[in-house]
This record gives C-alpha cells, structure tokens and sequence, in this order.
C-alpha cells in the first residue's frame, strides 16, 4: 500500500462540485482582488469569526504577514523583545525580526513540543513586550500559564494558530485567548486555500481596525491613507474557497482527532513514543508527530513499505543561521536539540482511510 504523507487532490475531489461553482462566480463579477468591502472575503471573514467565536477577522495575503501586521498593531516596534518557541515554522521569529524586535527564543516542553512555560520568566527583561504561543501541529500550549505570566509581566499575547484552525484550551477557541492571533491559510494547513492567505482575529476593534489599515495601504475609505501601511490583501478567489472549505471544517478535524485517537492507542511500539496530550487540550492534528531513537532506520523502513514521513521541523529556530549573530547559549535549548533528532510526522489527512490508518498502525508496531 502507497500512503502519502499528505493528499489535497482527495479532499479537492470531495468538493469538487462546490469549489467549481463558487470559482465560477467570480468569474461574474470578477471581484479578485480584497479590496475594502470585497463580498467574498467579507463573508469568509464573517463566517471564520463566527466558526472561532470570535468579534473581528482581518483577512490578509497570509500567515507570515498576519503575523508582522498584529504585532505591529499591539504597538511593538524596533528593540522590543518579543519571546517566541524555539520549535516553529521560521515565520514566527521572522515576523518579529521584520518589524524591528528582537525574537527571545525559549526552549519546548519535551512532552508536548509547545513553548515550555516553566523557562518563560527566565527570558523575561525590562524590554520584554509580547510572548507568541505557537500552537504546534494543532496542539495546544498551556494558554492558563501563559496568561498568568503575561498578566504579571504585562506583557501582550499574540497566538500563531497557523497549524490550530478550531483547537480549544479548556473548551475556549485558541485565537480568542490572547490579546490578538494569526491564522495562515496555506494550502496545507487544516483550512488551506488555493494559494497563499492568512488572517488575524480578534476580540480588540482598536487592534483591528489598525490591522485592516495596515492590510490596504493604511486607507480608511478610497484615497483616504489614515497611515502608511503595505498591501496584504485576502484575494476574492481565496476568500470563496476557503468559505467553501470553512463548512467542512468541523468534520475534517473530527477526522483528524478520529484517526490520532486510533494512533494515540494502538501504537505499541517501544521504540515509538507519542505526544503527550494535556488534559486542557482539544488538539485538531495539523501533524501527528512521533518520536524515536531509531529516526534514520524508521524512515528507511517506512519508505519501504510505502509510508511517506517528513520532519517538522529538522531544525530549532535559534540555530538557523540568521540567529547566529545572537550567539546564544545551545544549553539554553537542550530539548529542542534533542528532539530535534527524534521527531517524525507520519500520514495525517482527514480522507485517509481507515484501512490506510491501520496500516501505518500495523507497519510502526512491526517496526
Ligand atoms: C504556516 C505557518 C506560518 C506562516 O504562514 P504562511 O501563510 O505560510 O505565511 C506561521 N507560523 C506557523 C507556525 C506556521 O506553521
């Protein structure tokens, strides 16, 4: 048996009919561009706000953008430290850096591979304005913690939910915990349009109304630039597929936790150990990451047997090279570095079957 990794042609063919009509009614009143009042992005805006339950959704051209524009909007700017985890996509510390703060790395829990809260106030200085909780392959960080901590240090939360579409801590949505948080809409993630697209929610309106400045040119109406801002734009063909997908969501995720739950019991294996899953976490699997001691072997004998893995990420962010220049302590991020040797995302899609599912049960036990 072949099992991709990942397979957005299955999910495509599902919705084939829905995507196909909605694209054609762009072709009608060719509103492609996300300009201020675009109907298609306001409706996808309206409808992701209500699916998370939360006041404003601001689309924009995608999740790195979100990122750099929400930060921008909670007043960070040049020399402000920003804490952010030493295990994400590089666009969490790359968004800080491109306004002119400084990323403060910390290191992960090894349990659960989300910023370990336990080394946060470490990190804190007099120039700390802002932690970003990254909630890593659809789990959750400990968003009470967090709080406390943010609350003590006053310090602004900004959530990357960008592998996270509809987790909850303790049954609240992540994105609507923080102060203000980012969405990507890569085709990949578990809302994913067509192309590139991103979003920032939240319950602020001064935070949003900044946002959707920023997006369009810092213009409040036509020709009226309130600020200098950039252009990151939802594009109107983005926005109508993503509204399309945005139905199926909530089954996909079910889904997704179906088929952890089917890993997360019968991977018995002793050379393969899973992620811990808190019990404040409803975690919707963007990836499902194991880890072994045997990395190298198990890829081997995976692709043999015709499983596709992949590794997220192979590197910490403090280490890559455009952080060399801080010269940080590697002791600093002792987990990081040792998991970075362990982890391996297996197949995770919500049209895996689940003959597919029980295969990569049985292929990893036999391993
Ligand atoms: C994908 C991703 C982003 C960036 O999203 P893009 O839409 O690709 O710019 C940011 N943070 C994390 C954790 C991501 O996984």
């Amino acid at each position: 048996m072949k099992i991709p990794f990942a397979d957005l042609k299955r999910q495509y063919i599902s919705i084939e009919k829905d995507i196909t009509s909605t694209i054609e009614t762009l072709f009608n009143d060719f509103q492609f561009i996300g300009s201020i009042g675009n109907p298609h992005v306001t409706r996808f805006e309206k409808n992701f706000a209500t699916y998370l339950n939360v006041r404003y959704v601001v689309g924009c051209a995608n999740g790195t953008d979100a990122i750099e524009i929400a930060l921008k909007s909670l007043g960070i700017k040049e020399g402000d430290e920003v804490i952010v985890p030493a295990m994400s996509w590089f666009s969490t510390s790359e968004a800080v850096s491109a306004i002119g703060a400084i990323p403060i790395f910390v290191d992960v829990s090894e349990d659960d591979i989300t910023i370990n809260t336990s080394l946060i106030e470490k990190a804190i200085t007099p120039k700390t304005v802002a932690i970003i909780p990254v909630h890593l392959y659809g789990s959750v960080c400990n968003m009470g913690k967090i709080k406390e901590i943010a609350t003590k240090y006053d310090l602004k939360i900004l959530e990357d939910c960008a592998q996270a579409h509809g987790a909850k801590f303790e049954g609240q949505t992540v994105g609507t915990i923080g102060d203000i948080a980012t969405f990507s809409f890569y085709p990949g993630k578990n809302l994913g349009a067509y192309g590139d697209a991103g979003a920032i929610v939240t319950n602020n309106i001064d935070y949003a109304t900044t946002c959707r400045l920023i997006c369009q040119h810092g213009q409040s109406k036509k020709h009226i630039h309130e600020l200098e801002g950039r252009n990151s734009r939802l594009d109107g063909i983005h926005a109508a597929v993503l509204d399309v997908k945005l139905k199926h969501l909530k089954n996909w995720t079910v889904r997704r936790q179906q088929i952890a739950q089917a890993y997360n019991t019968k991977i018995n294996n002793p050379k393969i150990s899973i992620l811990d899953i808190p019990n404040y976490s409803e975690a919707v699997y963007h990836l499902y990451v194991i880890k072994t001691n045997y990395r190298a072997e198990l890829i081997e004998y995976l692709n043999n047997n015709g499983i596709e893995s992949t590794i997220h990420y192979p590197t910490p962010l403090p280490l890559l090279k455009p952080y060399q220049k801080f010269k940080l302590n590697n002791l600093n991020f002792k987990t990081s570095i040792k998991i970075k040797e362990q982890i391996l995302s297996i197949p995770m899609f919500p049209e895996m079957t689940d003959e597919e599912v029980n295969f990569v049960i049985t292929t990893l036990n036999n391993f």
